[in-house]
């Protein structure tokens, strides 16, 4: 299923046709979900197109992680069960007991909790950064320092780290910089023309974006690394099923015209959040006086659906906001085209309270959807009374 669209394409047509070449048998123009464990082979070892087992690699699979290097802009991409089955195929890869990682201070929960909870317990320490700070990064890292972690923009405080800029602190302490594309995606920010060594997703969000698939993916800026890490998928396991896979490539194709939509429309609601009187605060990176507003605009193609604010009254008035949302569906994920609202605190990142990743009480963060954006203001009006 090789093809010749990693390069020669602008991003919407690579997003259509890398890896989705036809059907050799069939000429099916969507790869066919090939539901298989194992293959018939001619004669011992007689592998047709490489194929023998479907942990190690199965052909709609395949067809994602071509198109994923190719809309990531790297020599190789991975297809996982889910976004931290991908980061956990990617520390134990990279990682050894008595190493060190810096992660930022406002990382995904999930993250922090595979680092605070599980990485630590197999020798591995991490100092927490704000990794907007560039000199904090630099101050974090040690002479063992192996990896630094980025999430641009960060969930739920969507922070912006300059990643041109760390990059080079990583170069200079010998560490592999890890971006966590996942906010963003490839459409608006390419980590590794930036000099990420690797890209994470979370696939449940924007790339599948129909709120129906859990998956994750790596993306390496080299194919050595690229090489390493596939070996340790096909060890340890946790890859994406076929129609997983799937489901994931069929998302993709529409990306770019998804994520144009979820631009405009969350710069609608941040406009308007900030001029409510409930609202005290409305962290978007588009707006020109949030402190990222400047690098996010060199480094992002637009600035992406995600929203938080923080509600006047506290705790409880942020909780009855999203307990009168009803076009924002309450629920925790983002990236679908429908509109969420959740209670980060309480929700999303419940798991780092006590912890320095602590969220506010009051703040309320928004995964902005594709629906009309008038219908979508409205409700946030009533919601906030
Ligand atoms: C959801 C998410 C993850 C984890 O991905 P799963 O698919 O839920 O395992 C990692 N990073 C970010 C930024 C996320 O939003």
């Amino acid at each position: 299923m090789s093809d010749d669209h990693s390069s020669l394409h602008s991003f919407e047509t690579r997003a259509i046709h890398a890896g989705n070449t036809a059907d050799p048998l069939t000429g099916a123009v969507v790869p066919p979900i090939y539901q298989v464990s194992t293959y018939k082979q001619d004669g011992v070892g007689g592998l047709r197109g490489g194929y023998e087992y479907s942990r190690s690699a199965n052909p709609t699979r395949t067809a994602l992680e071509e198109n994923l290097a190719a809309i990531e802009g790297g020599r190789r991409g991975l297809a996982f069960a889910s976004g931290l089955a991908a980061e956990d195929a990617l520390l134990r890869t990279v990682l050894h007991p008595g190493a060190h990682v810096v992660i930022p201070n406002d990382a995904y929960g999930g993250t922090f909790r595979l680092f605070a909870k599980v990485v630590q317990r197999w020798g591995v320490d991490f100092s927490v950064a704000d990794t907007s700070d560039p000199a904090a990064v630099r101050a974090a890292v040690n002479d063992r320092t192996k990896v630094i972690w980025v999430e641009t923009p960060s969930n739920p405080l969507l922070g912006i780290t300059d990643i041109a800029a760390v990059a080079g602190v990583a170069r200079s302490a010998g560490a592999k910089l890890v971006v966590d594309n996942t906010f963003a995606s490839p459409y608006l920010q390419q980590p590794i023309s930036l000099g990420a060594d690797v890209v994470v997703h979370s696939l449940t969000k924007y790339m599948g974006g129909h709120s129906d698939v859990v998956g994750g993916a790596l993306i390496a800026a080299d194919a050595e690394l690229g090489e390493e890490l596939a070996y340790h998928q096909n060890a340890m396991g946790a890859v994406a099923g076929p129609f997983d896979a799937w489901l994931v490539l069929r998302g993709i194709k529409t990306l770019p015209v998804r994520m144009d939509r979820h631009s405009e429309n969350a710069e609608r609601v941040a406009e308007m959040l900030t001029r409510h009187p409930k609202v005290t605060q409305v962290l978007y990176p588009g707006l020109p006086e949030h402190p990222g507003h400047e690098v996010a605009a060199k480094q992002m193609k637009s600035f992406g659906g995600m929203v938080s604010f923080r509600v006047a009254g506290g705790e409880e008035a942020a909780v009855a906001v999203c307990d009168r949302a009803k076009l924002f569906t309450l629920g925790e994920s983002l990236g679908g085209v429908e509109s969420l609202i959740e209670h980060p605190g309480r929700m999303t990142h419940a798991s780092v309270a006590g912890s320095a990743l602590e969220v506010p009480g009051d703040l309320v963060r928004l995964s902005v959807g594709i629906e009309a954006v008038d219908d979508l203001l409205a409700d946030l009006k009533q919601a906030l009374g």
